[in-house]
């Protein structure tokens, strides 16, 4: 169910709706947009009856939703989610651009490509301290000691912290010294660990599973949604399929598929969406290209000493030039992106 608030509908006729959601043991999400507000209702396992708020003083309407997404879907909230994070944004009319290494390896590497991550203008760092291998043997990150490594890189350079949780007590943590929690690939239907997102006044990079479709991705990020944190960035980075000549195969029509169903912001990660740093730049051109909210792109000093994914990192020069060429054609699809 979905209620839709007339225009001039006041706070407290709002909150007059929110208390009859209340009082039939459902949880209210209240979405202010730019004309109306709109209240979803989730907790139901049936129907919900629109008569209980078809009455109600400021109400305009009470919709059945049939679609399986109450939260993310543009029926909720027809326009854009703008991320904030301080004076940073993920979805406003600015192209995000959050990088670094894989992984965070020392302070020396972290310092070095924070340092050129800053000089060009990226407001967000990217740096895994917390890795999700294949093997358990490979490098696993420096645990706390790297998040400790990134919250002295945000005090240095004003940049915003994008780290991954592997699991609920690395929310916990990734709380006290990140700005974003990364939900990775593999973890993307970790459904207690969503849960655990949801309940986070951090936001969240939601990144698509590997084999997952549209709807498992949405349905993931409606999990987060469900219980109560709005601020969600979708990550397309590449799905799984029989081509042999990249690591994933980025799915660029994701970009435009999910603008068409959500509010919510779509960034697109060109170093695992390719795997191989010769394509890394082309593929992000195409990601703004094709209306991406941001980049997220794995940078290193030293690629080839590289602890995980030196394959795909770029170089901190190659970096730059992917920075002055994806604002270039920002500037130019900026007007046509709002599909
Ligand atoms: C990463 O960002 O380094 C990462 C492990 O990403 P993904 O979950 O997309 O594989
Ligand atoms: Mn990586």
């Amino acid at each position: 169910m979905l209620i839709v608030m007339k225009a001039d509908a006041t706070e407290t006729q709002v909150s007059g709706v929110v208390s009859v959601i209340q009082e039939l043991r459902l949880k209210p999400h209240v979405m202010p947009g730019a004309t109306r507000t709109a209240i979803g209702i989730t907790g139901n396992q049936g129907a919900v009856d629109p008569s209980h708020f078809e009455n109600l003083p400021g109400v305009a309407e009470a919709i059945r939703v049939s679609k399986p997404y109450k939260l993310i879907t543009l029926d909720l909230r027809p326009d854009k989610t703008v991320v904030r994070v301080g004076d940073a944004t993920i979805g406003s009319d600015e192209l995000a651009i959050i990088a670094g290494p894989c992984a965070i390896e020392s302070r020396a590497q972290a310092f070095a490509i924070a340092e050129a991550v800053r000089r060009s203008g990226a407001r967000f760092f990217r740096g895994g301290a917390f890795k999700p291998r294949t093997s358990p043997y490979a490098f696993q990150g420096l645990g706390e000691e790297g998040l400790k490594l990134l919250a002295e890189i945000r005090e240095m350079y004003g940049l915003k912290i994008v780290t991954e949780a592997l699991d609920e007590s690395g929310v916990d943590l990734v709380e006290k010294y990140g700005d974003v929690i990364q939900i990775g690939a593999r973890n993307m239907q970790n459904f207690s660990l969503l849960r655990r997102a949801g309940r986070s006044s951090l936001p969240i990079l939601l990144k698509r599973g590997l084999s997952a479709t549209l709807d498992e991705w949405l349905l993931a990020a409606e999990y987060i949604m469900a219980e109560g944190n709005y601020q969600i960035i979708l990550c397309e980075r590449g799905i799984r399929t029989f081509a042999q000549h990249t690591r994933n195969t980025l799915d660029l029509a994701a970009i435009p598929a999910v603008r068409r169903l959500s509010h919510l912001p779509v960034i697109v990660d060109p170093s695992h969406g390719t795997g191989r740093n010769f394509m890394v730049t082309p593929l992000a051109r195409a990601g703004v290209a094709v209306g991406a909210d941001g980049l997220i792109v794995e940078v290193h000093d030293q690629p080839d000493h590289a602890l995980s994914d030196g394959a795909q990192a770029l170089t901190l020069d190659q970096y730059e030039q992917l920075v002055s060429e994806v604002r270039a054609i920002h500037e130019v699809i900026a007007p046509a992106a709002v599909v």
